[in-house]
């Protein structure tokens, strides 16, 4: 069950960026405003590492706790923190009567 949950935010976080950068879908206020206390909480979450890829000059951050990717994990909807440090986004704030972000 934990996968298919893992695959399901995937999909949702994947769908919501496309969308988001191209612009297909605005982002409610609501929704902006979750995605911005995600991302603050875990900037200053001690479960949030990064790894450096010197050759590469590149560095990724992921959660300690469930293994994703920061930012990524934020446009999950569904999705919520490991250790309570938030939550999913109500089906009220994601738009009318819409699934997706
Ligand atoms: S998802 Fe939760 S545990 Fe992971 S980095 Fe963010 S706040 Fe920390």
């Amino acid at each position: 069950m934990k996968k298919l949950e893992s695959i399901r935010d995937i999909s949702d976080s994947l769908l919501s960026q496309i969308k988001y950068t191209l612009k297909i879908k605005k982002y409610t206020p609501e929704m902006e405003n979750h995605f911005s206390d995600r991302i603050e909480k875990c900037l200053s979450c001690p479960e949030l590492r990064e790894n450096k890829f010197p050759t590469l000059n590149r560095s990724v951050r992921f959660c300690d706790r469930c293994k994703c990717l920061f930012p990524s994990l934020i446009f999950a909807h569904r999705k919520k923190c490991p250790i309570g440090r938030w939550d999913t986004i109500p089906e009220k704030d994601t738009g009318s009567g819409s699934r997706e972000a």
